[in-house]
């Protein structure tokens, strides 16, 4: 890049990077692609034709310190494209490894991700920033390092959707488009298409992932493991003191119990990642990398919106939590060499189990509106489930619905059945049948019981009920909606979304529309309920 594109605005952060300020980098800064023995490499974005923002998150400007007038300026739309640098940035990318869809699958790496460096704001906190599709690196195999525009519209929304819903993620600056079109074929069908490219700029305290930690296992590399995971430890996990055996095991443990609560929050708001290889899976418990995900609309533990994985359905929604347990076993054989012995690991491992245990009955008896769990839930929790299931039953609007109930309405013996199922019939996909709205009767009717026993104030109740099962999520249509109106250059519904979804848990009653269920249209739509890892 030439030096002369760089911005210079003293009212920008400064950017630094302590992985590549402590840690030992590539030899070589091209881009040709191979096997790197290092942590990263230096690389240069490659620039592109015109760059224009499409959006931008003020949330996560502010984290970075970045004042509102630079994110509305051409440089902003030039620095988030890759085309211009700040003054102090040196870009790279990071080496990694990891199991794909169960297979070892050796180095990845970012083949189309590029750090910018952290910046340090003045609560004390790091804030890395990382361009996705801003050309390709040492790592980017057979691919051209670029990403569509579907796929960073989807990255951009679901971001931030979940930060707003509370779900740890990482988070999406700004979404910009490229003026380029790069050709993918979508469903590997011998279909290419020119599609518009775009780059998302995506933030988080580190993008350490448990492959950083498999390549350097598999390579018996465990001088630069052990540095890697002592530079983790003090730069990211500093509470938990000095690196050493026992640090290794706590930082573990606490890996262990991050992960097991972000996939209790993935199983509360219905959201299925899709592709949960360890190449994907942070050290912080945090979302990453949004590709075929999707969210649940009909509650369906069997389901994947992923194509590539629709036979073995290895990421369905239901199967999450054993997946983010077998990917904590295989980071647990990463740090082995530094350990040397199964047992503690174990037992760490075990910290997974019952946080993820603990967590989900909190969980459930939250969006139940239940003060804590008992015993005598199980039953309840698990026969819901079934329910659910067994009818289409849309998600996102029982439980929202659920809180409505009158528990004493319910329990009454002259209250006509249909009034008890009134308020959620409108979840249903289809038209009831009198068998099963017997059994949502008896259903609802325990319910009551339970909740009445709990002895709460009804309306505190609901309001908490309500500031946990969210009325606005990012259904698979809307996102598909946006990204349709955006191919053809209009940007107005990704901006409706991302206000909208702000405050997911609010009535918002002027955008009830997209609280409703799917329409029948998306039901077999591709990118509404199938999605391929092209991207
Ligand atoms: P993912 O399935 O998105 O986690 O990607 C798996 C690996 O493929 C990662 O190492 C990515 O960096 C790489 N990759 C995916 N798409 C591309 C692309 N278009 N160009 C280069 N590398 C890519
Ligand atoms: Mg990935």
């Amino acid at each position: 890049m030439n030096p002369d594109t760089r911005i210079i605005d003293k009212t920008l952060p400064a950017f630094k990077s302590r992985f590549t300020a402590d840690l030992p980098g590539d030899p070589e800064q091209t881009n040709n692609r191979r096997q790197v023995d290092a942590y990263y490499s230096f690389v240069q974005p490659t620039p592109v034709v015109a760059p224009e923002t499409i959006a931008y998150s003020r949330e996560v400007a502010a984290l970075l310190e970045l004042p509102l007038e630079f994110c509305q300026s051409q440089a902003f739309a030039d620095l988030m494209a890759g085309n211009r640098l700040l003054n102090d940035m040196r870009p790279f990318a990071m080496c990694y490894g990891g199991h794909q869809f169960g297979n070892w699958a050796g180095q990845l790496g970012d083949g189309r991700a590029i750090n910018l460096g952290e910046v340090q704001n003045k609560q004390g906190e790091h804030w890395n920033a990382q361009l996705k599709g801003a050309g390709p690196t040492p790592y980017s195999r057979n691919g051209d390092g670029r990403a569509v525009l579907r796929s960073s519209v989807r990255e951009y929304l679901c971001s931030e959707a979940m930060h707003h819903l509370g779900v740890p993620t990482t988070r999406a600056l700004s979404l910009v488009a490229t003026g380029e079109k790069i050709v993918r074929d979508m469903f590997y069908d011998g279909n290419p298409q020119h599609e518009p490219g775009a780059v998302v700029c995506r933030v988080a305290p580190s993008f350490i992932r448990f492959g950083s930690f498999e390549i350097l296992a598999s390579r018996g590399r465990t001088d630069l493991l052990q540095q890697l995971l002592d530079f983790t430890i003090s730069n990211e996990f500093p509470h938990l003191g000095l690196p050493g055996k026992k640090t290794y095991l706590s930082w573990f443990a606490e890996v262990c119990r991050t992960t097991a609560l972000m996939i209790v929050e993935w199983l509360r708001v219905g959201f299925v990642h899709g592709v949960m290889n360890t190449d994907n899976m942070s050290v912080h418990g945090i979302t990453i990398d949004y590709g075929p995900y999707g969210w649940i609309d009909n509650f369906d533990k069997e389901w994947t919106p992923n194509t590539t994985d629709a036979a073995q359905r290895r990421y369905r929604f239901g199967n999450q939590s054993q997946i983010a347990l077998w990917n904590l076993g295989q980071l647990a054989n990463a740090i082995y060499p530094l350990i040397n012995e199964a047992e503690p690991l174990q037992q760490a491992l075990a910290v997974y189990t019952a946080s993820f245990e603990r967590g989900w009955q909190a969980m459930m008896t939250a969006k139940l509106g239940l003060s804590c769990y008992r015993p005598e839930d199980g039953a309840l929790i698990k026969e819901l489930e079934l329910m659910l299931q067994a009818e289409e039953t849309d998600m996102t609007l029982f439980y929202r619905q659920l809180a409505d109930l009158d528990p004493e309405k319910t329990l009454q013996a002259e209250t006509p059945d249909i009034e008890i199922i009134q308020p959620l019939i409108s979840a249903l996909y289809n038209d009831i049948s009198a068998s099963h709205a017997a059994r949502l009767v008896t259903w609802l009717r325990q319910y009551a019981i339970r909740r009445r026993s709990d002895g709460r104030n009804e309306k505190e109740c609901r309001a908490g009920m309500n500031r946990v099962n969210p009325k606005y999520v990012l259904r698979n249509y809307l996102a598909q909606m946006a990204i349709d109106k955006a191919e053809a250059g209009d940007y107005s519904m990704i901006h409706e979304l991302e206000e909208l979804l702000r405050t997911p848990y609010d009535e918002q009653p002027e955008m009830e529309e997209y609280a409703g269920l799917r329409p029948d249209w998306a039901r077999t739509r591709a990118g509404c309920s199938m999605l391929s890892c092209s991207s």
